[in-house]
């Protein structure tokens, strides 16, 4: 074989090596950058989720406050013994109540407080989080993919 009339075999073997090599490295390298993209993205998500939450907290309590009035209003004008009266003492006594605020599982109801950009899925596999809520005391927003990390009560795990 003469080198100097072209590629030798060895040429093309060392070359099909190095090729190897650089995608081996750069490859996952890759992967991971778009992994850790991804965790980033979701994180602030999570965030965006929790933000929605506390804003459905503090404005919603007035709206279940005024159904409860209605329903109770309701009750009363269909009943046959009940009077205007004790109608109208229901909603006196309904004024003086504080608002009943809640947190919610529920991602129809907290839709709309979260900006459109933004879903109830993590960007990585688009699985979706885990929301608990218990009342007016707890609530936890969990990403099921390992190391995303989760709110509990605005808390990020990720900034402990
Ligand atoms: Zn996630």
């Amino acid at each position: 074989m003469n080198r100097r009339n072209g590629i030798s075999l060895l040429d093309v073997v060392i070359l099909i090596l190095i090729v190897g090599v650089i995608a081996a490295l750069v490859i996952p390298n890759t992967r991971m950058k778009k992994a850790e993209e991804a965790k980033i993205r979701c994180q602030e998500q999570q965030m965006a989720i929790n933000e929605a939450m506390v804003r459905y907290f503090t404005t919603a309590g007035d709206t279940m406050l005024l159904k409860v009035k209605v329903e109770t209003a309701e009750v009363d004008s269909s009943d046959s013994t009940g009077s205007e009266e004790e109608v109208a003492t229901e909603e006196a006594e309904g004024d003086t109540m504080p608002p009943i605020r809640m947190f919610t599982e529920d991602t129809t109801l907290l839709r709309p407080y979260l900006p459109a950009e933004y879903s109830f899925t993590c960007p990585l596999d688009g699985d979706a989080y885990i929301i608990i809520a218990r009342d007016s005391s707890f609530y936890s927003i969990s990403c099921p993919n390992d190391g995303h990390g989760q709110i509990i009560k605005g808390r990020p795990t990720w900034e402990e």
